[in-house]
């Protein structure tokens, strides 16, 4: 590995990880399910507030399960945020109902409100029946509209799921990303604001969520002494392994938090005195983002032509890794045949904006040769 490339967003370990996998080792507990994986469930509840949680293998598991947990069959559909990963949407065709993609509004770049609205009337209006959920993702680490978009859903009685994979620590009026639907999940993955190696989790205030994702994540075994299922199980739980880093992520949560949120205000600072340059902030003091990563929009205009395809190549060949904002589902080629609800943002983030390296263990030095690199690259 290149030690000289600023990574993107890198794992940032504690040093008190392997405290935790030293004691699982010791009392040879390496197998799923175990101490860590019940200390962690407790640690993400005590952070939240929420009264349950469910560790399992990925976030997309716990999307999965979320969407099982709320009955989502075939013959659903399913509204979902346009502007996101593909793993946010995978699992509404894994049960092999439709996807509905909803675009965003400019302040947040998460779901637009009024285009939730719009979209949830046409499906009414079209197949007669409304749709089955709402997976509402808080893209970055930036919490989405919520007093407008759980006014709707509630409008409509309709269960939202919240996508916080990006949002672990972002909060909305105080109140923690991924508690305020039906069920929320967490993203423990290599690159997010604390990892497991590979991870995630279902969070819930309806305990019985999370009782059922945990069964469901182990086979679906029924109690009985020999082998009984009465449900189709899966194997999504997390290894009592890798629930150890995890536990030693979340003593320094907290100062994740602090220093991605740094991380952001050093480069709006930095990088918003450039003209055409802008740094996705929160829209008011309302909306407190984790800042998982610092994004930047580009007006190639102003900036004389740079597009951020040009500047990505121009700090690729410095050794900077960054990324183009995420490509819309509904532009996705696997994803193109099903509705979507559109009004033009998440095509024009795509093609405008990118990713700058927000690790948590990312440099003074590290950080100011960013700024230096965009500066040059986009000033003429
Ligand atoms: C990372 C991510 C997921 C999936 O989490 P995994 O743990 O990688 O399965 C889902 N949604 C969003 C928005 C993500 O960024």
């Amino acid at each position: 590995m290149n030690t000289t490339k600023i990574w993107l967003s890198s794992p940032h370990m504690s040093g008190n990880e392997m405290k935790y996998i030293n004691e699982a080792f010791e009392r040879n507990l390496v197998m799923p399910l175990g101490p860590n994986v019940t200390g962690l469930e407790e640690d993400i509840r005590k952070f939240t507030g929420s009264k349950g949680c469910s560790c399992l293998s990925s976030g997309t598991a716990a999307l999965h399960l979320a969407l099982i947990n709320l009955g989502v069959e075939q013959g659903d559909e399913v509204i979902c945020s346009t502007f996101t990963f593909s793993a946010s949407a995978n699992p509404i065709v894994y049960q092999k109902a439709t996807p509905v993609f909803v675009d965003s509004e400019i302040n947040t770049w998460n779901m637009d409100p009024g285009l939730l609205r719009e979209a949830i009337d046409d499906r009414i209006r079209q197949t007669g029946k409304k749709p089955k959920a709402i997976i509402l993702v808080h893209l970055y680490g930036m919490p989405a509209q919520l007093d407008e978009i759980m006014l709707i859903a509630a409008s409509y009685d309709i269960p939202v799921i919240e996508d916080a994979a990006e949002a672990f620590g972002s909060t909305f009026k105080g109140k923690p990303c991924g508690t305020f639907g039906e069920i929320g999940i967490l993203s423990f993955n290599g690159n997010k604001i604390i990892t497991t190696s590979g991870g995630g989790a279902l969070i819930s205030a309806n305990e019985e969520y999370c009782k059922n994702a945990t069964f469901l994540a182990t086979q679906a075994r029924d109690a009985a002494p020999h082998y009984q299922h009465s449900h189709i199980g899966y194997n999504y739980r997390m290894s009592n392994i890798s629930a150890g880093i995890g536990r030693g992520q979340m003593e320094v949560l907290e100062q994740r938090i602090a220093k991605r949120r740094e991380n952001f205000l050093f480069y709006k600072e930095n990088l918003e005195k450039i003209e055409g340059v802008g740094v996705l902030t929160e829209p008011s003091a309302d909306f407190f983002s984790n800042h998982w990563l610092t994004t930047i929009l580009i007006d190639r205009v102003i900036t004389g032509c740079v597009s951020r395809e040009t500047l990505r190549v121009k700090l690729e060949n410095h050794d900077i890794e960054t990324r183009p904002l995420w490509k819309p589902m509904h532009l996705q080629p696997v994803f193109r045949n099903y509705p979507s609800y559109t009004n033009g943002t998440s095509e024009f983030l795509f093609e405008n904006g990118l990713c700058l390296p927000s690790s948590s263990n990312i440099t003074d030095e590290e950080r100011q040769k960013v700024v230096d690199e965009v500066t040059r690259a986009v000033t003429k």
